[in-house]
């Protein structure tokens, strides 16, 4: 029998969480081109390209290769040497195929338009959930969770400390979408602030507490605050 789905309840400190996070990421926010824009397809490359390489990396190949195919119907007539020629030198080059199989099927089975609902993204080639989410928010300002492992890292320091394994992972993606609260800029903006605090702050190395905008918001940061740390 599949597990009744419990509705998504925002956690303790959730409102003064997002807001010190959307303030902070409004002053420290990094300006990376894919930021500047909601073209689902720009976004959608960016996605594929930053999940295995480094943002300084991406952004000297995103424009070059928005240049070369700047729309999915320029991507989709391609050939394979071509985009993988355009690939070359960013490496796992599953997903150049992945991303030019993707721009077929749009082509083919969405007259061209990149959808936007999550459940619809998820059946394009080399589309999780993570990436999903990501165009849905990041393209059209849904509010959509995206837990990415920055993102997850930051939910599991400042709700769910103990969240471990199938079960945690869950309970992290059901934290993520009740601390959205509606459709449009903010939505895009969480998302994004949250993997950049994640990237910058709450690091897998390091978690700047001491500097951290959301720590009396957080587990973690609270118990090194009232331990005077
Ligand atoms: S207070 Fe510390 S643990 Fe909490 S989000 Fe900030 S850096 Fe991470």
């Amino acid at each position: 029998m599949p597990a009744k789905s419990t509705p998504n309840r925002p956690p303790e400190h959730a409102p003064e969480f997002r807001r010190r996070l959307l303030r902070w990421f409004r002053a420290h926010g990094r300006d990376l081109p894919w930021r500047r824009t909601r073209d689902p397809y720009a976004i959608l490359v960016s996605e594929f390209m930053l999940q295995q390489t480094q943002v300084s990396r991406v952004e000297s190949y995103w424009p070059r290769f928005l240049a070369r195919f700047p729309t999915v119907d320029a991507l989709a007539r391609a050939r394979p040497a071509a985009v993988r020629e355009s690939w070359q030198g960013l490496g796992y080059y599953r997903r150049a195929a992945n991303l030019h199989q993707l721009a077929r099927t749009v082509r083919d089975r969405h007259e061209g338009r990149i959808p936007a609902a999550p459940e619809a993204l998820r059946q394009l080639p080399g589309v999780g959930r993570y990436t999903a989410g990501a165009v849905a928010s990041f393209a059209f300002e849904r509010a959509e969770p995206a837990v990415d492992t920055n993102v997850a890292r930051v939910l599991r320091r400042a709700f769910h400390p103990r969240a471990r394994g199938a079960a945690g992972e869950h309970r992290l993606w059901n934290t993520a979408a009740a601390l959205h609260v509606r459709n449009g800029r903010s939505a895009w903006a969480f998302n994004q602030a949250i993997m950049e605090l994640g990237a910058l702050v709450c690091t897998a190395r390091i978690a700047k507490c001491g500097a951290c905008p959301v720590r009396p918001a957080c587990k973690t940061g609270r118990k090194g605050l009232r331990a005077g740390s």
